[in-house]
């Protein structure tokens, strides 16, 4: 029988920055609550693990111990690690948490014959080797994906983020590395933070072709992302044959988040998630879910609901608050020339379908 687990610890509450963020720590509560409620543990035999806090080791897989020291300084000092990411000694003890969650989710998979295992508040995309900013202090996803090789000798891992905003982090660590192919999904990013993540970024070195960057425009929307899936996200995991998937991103290209402009509906959140577990059944290996961002004013959990549901095949029944806007004719047409794009650029490693 397949074995599932979802990774939380309640200390992740405390990743909270405050009133005048966006980022709160109370979704994930919210988001096991809402688990709960729908009685969908007990009914799919999930079990629910408590995770172990990362420690020094387990951080500098893929940070500097002199950047970890900085950020215990910082703290201390109530201090700010970027512009936008104040950080004190609590945040710091809940992001040892989330990390301590994604590898404890990456273990399950790898060692311990998981086929999804979910590590709760993980998709901390933007903090890089040396560096932390909006609201990502440590990179759970790199540092899951880093154990993978490092520990357990895997030779593909596929990273698929699929958060409204690039993961700078995750492309600046991976950007040499062929054994980590680093597909993601986000709003262009000439229109939002971080402001990198476009095409042309495919890598480089021995990593060249491995960076796979498809922005999408401004309301995008659910045909968006399904062309997305099947054109690219699709054939690259028939080709690269990935010996685990990691998925990360929250519910941030909902049309209702109000830090992007995407226009995805809990549909295609619920599509994303159906799409990465058919893969990866399909593929033969596990799926690792971090999952945490969506900026939504106390409806996170709600698109974190339907990414799970689409994960486990469920129906998708969360009800939108307000209806979708109306579609956009030129997100299709654009959306179709970043994919024509990506397939000339990406030729002489990948077949992406041209169409037109
Ligand atoms: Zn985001």
């Amino acid at each position: 029988m397949d074995k599932h687990a979802i990774v939380y610890h309640e200390g992740i509450a405390e990743y909270d920055f405050g009133e005048e963020y966006s980022l709160r720590g109370d979704r994930f509560p919210r988001y096991i609550h809402l688990l709960e409620s729908e009685g969908v543990l007990d009914r799919l035999g999930i079990e629910l693990i408590v995770p172990e806090p990362a420690d020094n080791d387990d951080l500098c897989l893929v940070h500097t111990l002199d950047y970890i020291k900085k950020v215990d300084e910082v703290a201390e000092a109530h201090g700010y690690l970027s512009d936008d990411t104040p950080i004190n000694p609590s945040i710091v003890k809940a992001v040892r948490l989330i990390v301590g969650a994604a590898l404890t989710a990456g273990d399950a998979v790898a060692r311990k014959g998981y086929t999804i295992a979910q590590g709760v508040g993980g998709g901390l995309h933007h903090a890089g080797r040396d560096y932390g900013e909006a609201w990502c202090v440590f990179n759970d996803v790199a540092i899951c994906a880093r154990a993978m090789t490092e520990r357990h000798s895997l030779k593909r891992v596929m990273i698929f983020d699929t958060d409204a905003h690039a993961g700078n982090g995750t492309m600046d660590i991976f950007y040499s590395d062929p054994r980590v192919l680093y597909l993601t999904v986000h709003q262009d990013p000439m229109t939002l933070y971080p402001n990198t993540g476009f095409p042309e970024q495919i890598g480089e070195g021995d990593g060249r072709g491995y960076t796979i960057n498809v922005p999408l425009p401004r309301r995008a929307d659910d045909a968006c992302m399904a062309m997305v899936i099947e054109r690219v996200f699709k054939p690259i995991v028939q080709q690269f044959k990935p010996q685990v998937i990691i998925r990360n991103g929250g519910a941030d290209p909902h049309y209702q988040d109000e830090l992007a402009e995407l226009g995805l509906s809990y549909g295609g959140l619920w599509s994303i998630g159906r799409a990465v577990a058919k893969a990866a059944e399909e593929a033969n290996c596990g799926f690792v879910d971090l999952l945490c961002g969506g900026y939504s004013q106390g409806r996170e959990e709600k698109g974190l609901y339907a990414l799970f549901s689409g994960e486990y095949g469920l129906p998708q029944t969360q009800k939108e608050d307000v209806p979708p806007p109306s579609h956009d004719p030129s997100v299709l047409p654009r959306t179709d020339e970043v994919i024509n794009q990506l397939s000339n650029l990406l030729a002489d490693y990948w077949e992406i379908e041209k169409i037109g």
